[in-house]
């Protein structure tokens, strides 16, 4: 899907990957409340695709909800994450199969005037930010080695390696409540905003994503199919997700 608005074009892509039977990852955009959302899934039986679907949607439809009353964004990214945690950690009690289930969710939310955007995030989802030839990265990850890396306790090499990547601290759903990361960045024309599933980077280090943004953004969904086809290529060992956003 690619459309060109007001504020923004963007480009949303999921693929199973090569190992997967199912896609338990999910994107969403509202153009028009400039929100864009990515989660990934994790449960038992039909839990983990439940848990994402639900937190995604839920979540778009509180932003949307909430933007038409201009509150602060800030507020608006908090309440839609709480309102979708609680809607995922309720389902997960009508079945005894879905308890537990859960899910990441990383957010961009664009100002009307496309100066600032914010991030929400939960978990290891990421947000990154295309400028003038460089990424950045723009979340931290709320994962047990990242957070080790972030305390000096392991170096980013043994993170990687690590038996213990997959282990998120914070999930949207898991408990009745949620902490989420919510910041503000100063945003510039022609900047692109890249949302990606663990899919995409456990595949593709910084600066191999770099080195495809590097060969064009101009049509952003040749950019998103070039991204997972090389995931794919080293592996597709999980389910993929890029969801990219022009000012
Ligand atoms: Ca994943």
């Amino acid at each position: 899907m690619m459309r060109r608005g007001h504020t923004s074009e963007f480009a949303l892509l999921t693929d199973v990957g090569r190992i997967r039977a199912h896609n338990e990852d999910a994107c969403a955009a509202d153009e028009a409340a400039g929100v864009y959302v990515v989660c990934d899934g994790m449960g038992g039986a039909a839990g983990g695709e439940i848990a994402s679907h639900m937190a995604a949607r839920v979540f778009l439809e509180t932003a949307r909800l909430a933007a038409a009353h201009q509150p602060a964004a800030d507020w608006r990214l908090e309440q839609a994450v709480l309102t979708a945690n609680r809607a995922v950690f309720d389902e997960s009690h009508r079945e005894p199969e879905l308890r537990g289930m859960g899910t990441t969710l990383v957010s961009l939310l664009v100002e009307p005037a496309g100066a600032r955007v914010w991030t929400a995030n939960v978990g290891d989802s990421r947000c990154y930010r295309w400028r003038a030839g460089e990424l950045q990265a723009m979340t931290d990850d709320h994962s047990f080695v990242d957070e080790q890396v972030r305390l000096g306790l392991m170096s980013a090499e043994e993170a990687v390696m690590s038996p213990l990547r997959n282990v998120i601290t914070r999930a949207v759903g898991s408990h009745i409540d949620v902490a989420v990361d919510i910041h503000a960045h100063d945003a510039a024309p022609d900047d692109v905003y890249l949302l990606c599933s663990d899919g995409l980077t456990r595949e593709l280090d910084d600066s191999e994503i770099a080195g495809v943004m590097s060969q064009g953004t101009d049509d952003l969904q040749a950019c998103a199919h070039a991204l997972i086809h090389l995931a794919n290529e080293y592996g597709g060992s999980d389910n993929i997700t890029v969801v990219l956003v022009r000012l």
